[in-house]
């Protein structure tokens, strides 16, 4: 049985992109897997974490290999790759490749969080809504504790991150909006970024808005579906 990074289950891979990762030309790598069942799941896909990955680490490390000076970072995304065990050891690997090392994570495993930070440059934390709505988006019980529980461990960290939230008129309001934007920023978040969801409406956000959501944060972009 393969053990340690050898047994990532990879479902996906984006070979180049120069939005993931801020700064950085990257590979992302999409890992199997994830216990919660928000809506409007972007890769449903990955959600099965039985499910027979479709290329193995040792591919994507020859791939990796290939790209040394072309590319400069690697980013974890899913699905939720917390859920592998693997996943630190494959962050040592690509960062003993001299890539620069990002993960994107719900948040849902906080001690896991905790250990790999120490092996990351750069976290994208999805806030999937106000305290008292995650749960309900998530449709997992204790979903809301376990996110703060790890913004908690990005500021003890230090590492760089980004807070993310996927958005449509359908999941809360334009003043819940405003409230989620006001309590990231009284938490001490510098950079938050507000997804358009795909399929969804939102047309009840105005340019006015957006900019009152902005001005609370160092860094704020509004990313169109
Ligand atoms: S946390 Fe991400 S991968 Fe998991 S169900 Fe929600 S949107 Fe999909």
């Amino acid at each position: 049985m393969p053990s340690g990074s050898e047994a990532l289950r990879i479902g996906g891979l984006t070979r180049w992109t120069s939005i993931d990762f801020p700064g950085r030309l990257a590979t992302v790598v999409f890992l199997q897997g994830c216990p919660w069942r928000c809506g409007y799941c972007h890769n449903p896909e990955l959600l099965d974490a039985t499910r027979e990955g479709w290329l193995s680490w040792a591919e994507v490390r020859n791939f990796l290999a290939g790209r040394r000076g072309l590319l400069d970072g690697v980013v974890f995304s899913g699905g939720e790759p917390t859920l592998q065990a693997g996943l630190g050891e494959a962050l040592d690997e690509v960062r003993a490749m001299g890539f620069a090392t990002a993960l994107h994570t719900g948040g849902m495993y906080p001690d896991r969080l905790a250990q790999l930070l120490p092996r990351l440059d750069w976290v994208g934390l999805d806030i999937k809504g106000p305290w008292d709505r995650i749960d309900a988006i998530t449709q997992s019980r204790g979903s809301a504790e376990r996110v703060q529980a790890s913004l908690g461990h990005l500021f003890d960290s230090g590492v760089t991150f980004e807070c993310r939230t996927t958005w449509h008129e359908g999941l809360f309001g334009v003043p819940e909006l405003h409230g989620l934007a006001s309590d990231l920023a009284g938490l001490g978040v510098e950079r938050w970024a507000l997804q358009e969801c795909r399929g969804g409406g939102n047309t009840a956000v105005t340019v006015a808005d957006l900019a009152a959501l902005g001005e609370r944060f160092g860094s704020f972009v509004y990313r169109a579906a």
